[in-house]
């Protein structure tokens, strides 16, 4: 643990909310997990303990590490059981609105000197960090998923954010192993620039008729060496953090070349959300994932 942070609040009980929770309760830090209602927050602790589970019986964890670190998960209902904690990551959904929404009435609650972060994938954290009472202590601290997997973690200073705040967050990701890169505070930082434009061309390449689901997942996964084709991806990162990207990037750099394909966006009206809903460009209710075009 860091000498600044002990107690740590997620909001989000989503994938990157669990993921970030479980890393850092098993680093040792307590955690308070928190989503819109209390159900959803212990839905979440059960798939972190699942997770763990499922590492404890594939020999990568402990289980008194992991029975110690699910200990250090606590799911609160509310903002104001955050009231104690040092950071507070934000991890709940790409929408610029809802991370408002949350910091305008979690800022009156916490501690004058606790630190807040964005999770954010693409939004800018100058922008959200003008929305709080402490844009000086605001980071963006961006993890990649799945959290504890992924080794990388990019850190994105807002305009205001002082020195202290920097340091003390790149100290914490030090403390769960994972690697920083440091990026400008500019539309979807560094992976998500060249990642999501990426993957909404293969969905444009589908829309297109270039090649089916599994042409063109196939192409790239033995064509460019990529460990998952990119439309399984997309399913994988969920379409609407997908398109929220993509019109981050349109909006926020005013180029026709980041225009969302309008097949992604027929995805996300239906409800196909990908892996997190049971259907996007693969039907995931089965034994087997099905492409559904
Ligand atoms: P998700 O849809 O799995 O989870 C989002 C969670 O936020 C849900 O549980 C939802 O109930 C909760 N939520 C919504 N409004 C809330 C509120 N007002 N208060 C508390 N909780 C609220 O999404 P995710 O994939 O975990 O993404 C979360 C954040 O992480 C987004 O900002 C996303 O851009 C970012 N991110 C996602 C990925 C990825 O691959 N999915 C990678 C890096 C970063």
């Amino acid at each position: 643990m860091t000498g600044s942070i002990k107690t740590l609040g997620v909001i989000g009980a989503g994938q990157m909310g669990c993921g970030i929770a479980q890393v850092s309760a098993t680093a040792g830090y307590d955690v308070k997990l928190n989503d819109i209602s209390l159900e959803n927050a212990e839905a979440g602790k059960a798939k972190i303990v699942e997770a763990m589970d499922r590492a404890v019986g594939g020999r990568k964890m402990d289980k008194a590490d992991a029975d110690a670190a699910a200990a250090r998960i606590v799911p609160v209902g509310t903002l104001e059981d955050l009231s104690d904690c040092d950071l507070v990551i934000e991890a709940a959904s790409e929408k610029e609105e809802v991370k408002r929404g949350i910091f305008s009435k979690l800022c009156p609650v916490l501690k004058p000197e606790a630190m807040l972060a964005s999770n954010t994938s693409s939004i800018s954290i100058t922008r959200l960090a003008a929305s709080t009472d402490r844009p000086e202590r605001f980071m963006g601290i961006h993890f990649m998923n799945p959290v504890p997997r992924m080794k990388l973690v990019e850190l994105v200073r807002g305009i205001a954010t002082e020195d202290v705040t920097f340091e003390a967050s790149k100290a914490y990701v030090a403390t769960l192993g994972k690697t920083t890169t440091v990026s400008e505070d500019f539309p979807a930082f560094i992976v998500n620039r060249i990642l999501l434009p990426m993957i909404n061309e293969a969905i444009y390449t589908l829309y297109e008729g270039v090649g089916s689901v599994e042409a063109i997942d196939t192409a790239m996964k033995l064509g460019a060496n990529h460990p998952m084709g990119p439309l399984e991806l997309a399913d994988f990162i969920g379409l609407d953090t997908c398109l929220s990207i993509m019109q981050v990037l349109h909006d926020g750099l005013s180029d026709s070349k980041y225009r969302p394909c309008p097949l992604l966006v027929k995805y996300v009206e239906a409800g196909w959300l990908g892996r997190k809903t049971g259907r996007g460009f693969y039907d995931y209710r089965g034994e087997t994932p099905v492409p559904t075009r």
